[in-house]
């Protein structure tokens, strides 16, 4: 192992998120699912009957949960824990419309429907605004998709021209010159220094928490404009944004953690099998089927565990049974529609649970690293005395 101190043996913790119905799922006259808490917070009954069993979770959010609630039972502690030098993991897992999104983003600029990320962004800033002066501090932020088991940078894309052509062109050809090349995507490489880490992807130097808020618009963007066009893709692809914290303190010690968030898609096993052969639908669940592989491999204590199975697992190896605190937020609806995917996830998270991580503090070795912080310092004294 690289480098880092003593590591703490520490579970992945589930948060289970019941979201309310939607206005159309009332004017459509959807009956919820009943669900029960139990007196721990803990403990769930959520069923069309009484044999339905009883999960039980870290925490349980229930419909009336707000983003601010959700954060502080979540994200919160990853921030910490990534001040302290420490990988921080926070994975939405959950059927499409169980409010992965919403969780995860929600509205940036609403100060109560603002998710995870640019809560997690000002607490991180804020923090870090308030530590010692003489640290020197860097972030830079990253944001990619894997779509069909290719990696794209969501930060680097051509930009997508929404004028009309000169020339009328069919919505056909429209749609095809905003399309992304898919090509081979992005190479998932592996150093001792830095673990595993995807290569080439742009790491943007982020000053304060607007400047994640804008990394993570610009990447939505690019990511509706390339393939939403189509059909329901993107509920069907992985979106994985990282912040990474570099420090270097007075007395001469040194932290470097990541903290990604990851909000991947629809974990209904059933691909819309409109317009899409079987060898596509098998790409698109690829990483899903993988993850639950991945996830019985390790609660059962297996000793192979196929993380290169599928890109989304390797991406996340740090995360499921490695070097990182890791939560899981389970997003599901209540609507009764819905129960067999709520049921389905809330299964998987009883699994998810005992996959113990051992995370530790990482600090600045290479030389590369400090080279990223102190270029880094060099631009941002350059943007001061450039005002
Ligand atoms: P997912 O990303 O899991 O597919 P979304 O986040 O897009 O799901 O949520 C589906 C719908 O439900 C959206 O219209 C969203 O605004 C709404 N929604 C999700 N969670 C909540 C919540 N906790 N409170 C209110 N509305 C929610
Ligand atoms: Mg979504």
């Amino acid at each position: 192992m690289p480098h880092g101190e003593a590591s703490a043996t520490e579970s992945i913790r589930i948060a289970a998120r019941f979201r309310p119905s939607t206005a159309s799922e009332i004017a459509a006259g959807a009956r919820e699912l009943r669900m029960k808490l139990g007196d721990d917070g803990k403990s769930v009954w959520v069923g069309p009957d009484e044999a339905t069993g009883v999960y039980t979770v870290d925490v349980v959010l229930p419909p009336s949960s707000a983003q601010v609630q959700v954060y502080s039972h979540t994200a919160s502690e990853l921030v910490e824990a990534v001040l302290q030098g420490t990988h921080g993991s926070l994975i939405a897992y959950g059927p499409t419309g169980g409010g992965k999104t919403f969780s995860m983003v929600g509205d940036p600029s609403d100060e109560r429907l603002a998710g995870l990320i640019p809560r997690a962004a000002h607490h991180l800033f804020g923090e870090l605004k308030a530590a010692s002066p003489g640290a020197q501090t860097s972030v830079h932020c990253s944001y990619l998709e894997i779509y069909k088991e290719v990696v794209r940078d969501l930060l680097d894309q051509p930009p997508v021209e929404f004028k009309p052509p000169a020339k009328r062109a069919s919505l056909r050809d429209t749609v095809e010159a905003s399309r992304p090349k898919l090509g081979r995507g992005l190479a998932i490489r592996e150093s001792p220094e830095h673990g595993i880490f995807v290569e080439g992807l742009t790491q943007a130097a982020a000053h304060e928490a607007a400047d994640v808020i804008e990394c993570l618009a610009v990447g939505n963007a690019n990511r509706f404009a390339g393939i939403a066009l189509h059909d329901g893709q993107a509920a069907r692809s992985h979106c994985i944004l990282t912040l990474t914290v570099r420090q270097k303190f007075e007395d001469g010690s040194s932290t470097y953690a990541r903290l990604s968030f990851a909000d991947l898609a629809g974990s209904e096993k059933t691909a819309h099998a409109t317009g899409e052969t079987l060898a596509e639908a098998r790409l698109i669940n690829a990483s899903i089927m993988c993850l639950s592989n991945v996830v019985a491999a390790l609660s059962d204590g297996k000793e192979y565990v196929p993380y290169r199975d599928s890109k989304l697992t390797r991406i996340l190896q740090e995360s499921l049974g490695g070097n990182s605190k890791t939560v899981i937020l389970l997003t599901c609806a209540l609507a009764d529609e819905h129960a067999a995917e709520t049921h389905e996830a809330l299964r998987f998270s009883q699994r998810a649970q005992r996959i113990k991580n051992s995370a530790r503090v990482n600090s600045l070795e290479s030389a590369a690293d400090i080279r990223t912080l102190k270029q880094d310092l060099e631009a941002a004294r350059g943007l001061v005395s450039a005002l």
